[in-house]
């Protein structure tokens, strides 16, 4: 366990936001906002209805409801929204049927690849200029999309650009599917480099992220209806569920509805911290929920679903990285049992001169070992994607990409 003078000894960096000011709310800390600003809804989406809903708004607009089949599979199976592609369908009024279904969400307003093409970063554009991201990334034998949840973000964590400017405005399901929708059809027309000759794994997005912009779990319903639409096997893009990860920074009650719903999807929780006294400055939702209520709410979540929960803890030097962290923290997870709980530490990005910079090689490895020596499966993982930025918290959009998005037409 923590022993006193170690504690002493070791330099610790406090969390604060480096050139912008954190929102305060009046009592001064720092504002939380979960409920999504009043802005113009999306239009309604073919991925944001229930098969049954789908029918009816076919009928709706004046076609008989088996269309809606039909519609689902150019759009979930052949990754199209182009009526020129849906020849089964009646060529008089498709144009306009086609798009009462599938209305333009998403516009691309710039791209950034990896020297490799095994990585790229998509900025879009939402129907009313809000600015999302998402991150493909190739790797041995699988392909992960990672998808934005929310426009901006109301969590205000002091390390995360997304989080500086608040929460524009909560996701509807189908922008958040279209994402990956649209990733596919992009790996579908060769647009993903990095496949090498002895990977014979299906060419589209075998596993997702919630870890771009937002707090899925802030955003609950309507990110709980984008994962059925993911695997739904008939009306849907029939993915697995396992290897869809839904990550939270810590909000309890809605880990738990998660854990009750009947889709066992990977569950990751952001945690950076063992210790109260930090993680109420590092994560400030931390203050409504604190470490052991959350790993509490986590650890009920393997024993409904039985799938073991990840714990991603980045390690920022001085700052959250000293060797009795990990011991707290292997505590704190074998105090819950075993084999439940698997740990991701991830060094941040380096960063010279900023107090949000990456641990030391010798640093990071002695977390490991901590954790590995209290019986803790633990695996360092990479920063993939952090020449383009593409780690989690990283995603905003520069005022040059605003820029950009102002003069780029609303298409498809
Ligand atoms: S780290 Fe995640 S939860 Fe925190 S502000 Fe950024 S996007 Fe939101």
């Amino acid at each position: 366990m923590t022993t006193e003078p170690e504690q002493t000894r070791v330099r610790q960096v406090r969390p604060k936001t480096e050139g912008w000011s954190q929102k305060k709310d009046d009592a001064g800390r720092p504002l939380l906002q979960f409920a999504s600003p009043k802005r113009g809804k999306p239009p309604v989406h073919m991925a944001d209805l229930t098969p049954e809903q789908r029918v009816e708004k076919v009928k709706e607009l004046g076609l008989p409801g088996f269309r809606a089949k039909q519609l689902e599979k150019h759009y979930f199976t052949h990754w199209t929204h182009d009526p020129a592609d849906m020849t089964d369908l009646p060529a008089e009024g498709r144009d306009e049927f086609v798009h009462g279904m599938l209305p333009p969400l998403l516009t691309e307003v710039r791209r950034l690849e990896t020297d490799r093409g095994d990585t790229i970063k998509f900025l879009w554009k939402l129907h009313d200029g809000a600015l999302v991201e998402s991150v493909l990334m190739r790797y041995p034998g699988r392909i992960t999309l990672c998808v934005s949840s929310q426009a901006g973000c109301g969590m205000n964590c002091p390390f995360c650009a997304t989080g500086q400017a608040g929460l524009t405005r909560n996701m509807s399901s189908a922008e958040i599917v279209e994402q990956v929708v649209r990733a596919n059809r992009l790996i579908a027309d060769g647009g993903l480099g990095g496949k090498k000759k002895d990977d014979h794994s299906a060419e589209r997005v075998s596993n997702i992220v919630f870890m771009g912009m937002g707090e899925p779990l802030a955003n609950y319903a309507r990110v709980m209806q984008a994962v059925r639409v993911m695997t739904d096997k008939t009306h849907g893009l029939g993915m697995s569920a396992r290897g869809i990860t839904v990550s939270t920074v810590g909000l309890a009650p809605a880990i738990t509805k998660l854990s009750n719903e009947d889709i066992p999807v990977t569950f990751a929780l952001s945690l950076h911290a063992p210790d109260d006294e930090l993680r109420d400055e590092l994560i400030p939702v931390n203050s409504r929920w604190k470490v052991d209520e959350v790993l509490d709410a986590a650890r009920a979540y393997f024993d409904k679903t039985k799938r073991r929960v990840s714990i991603e803890y980045a390690l920022i030097k001085d700052m959250n990285d000293h060797g009795w962290r990990a011991d707290l923290l292997g505590d704190k997870l074998n105090e819950r049992g075993r084999g439940w709980v698997h740990v991701n530490p991830i060094p941040l990005n380096p960063t010279p001169g900023s107090i949000w910079t990456a641990s030391e090689v010798s640093v990071q490895n002695e977390f490991v070992r901590r954790l590995e020596a209290k019986g803790i499966p633990t695996t360092l993982r990479d920063t993939r994607g952090k020449e383009i930025d593409g780690a989690c918290g990283q995603l905003v959009a520069t005022e040059e990409d605003e820029a950009v998005a102002a003069v780029t037409p609303l298409e498809v």
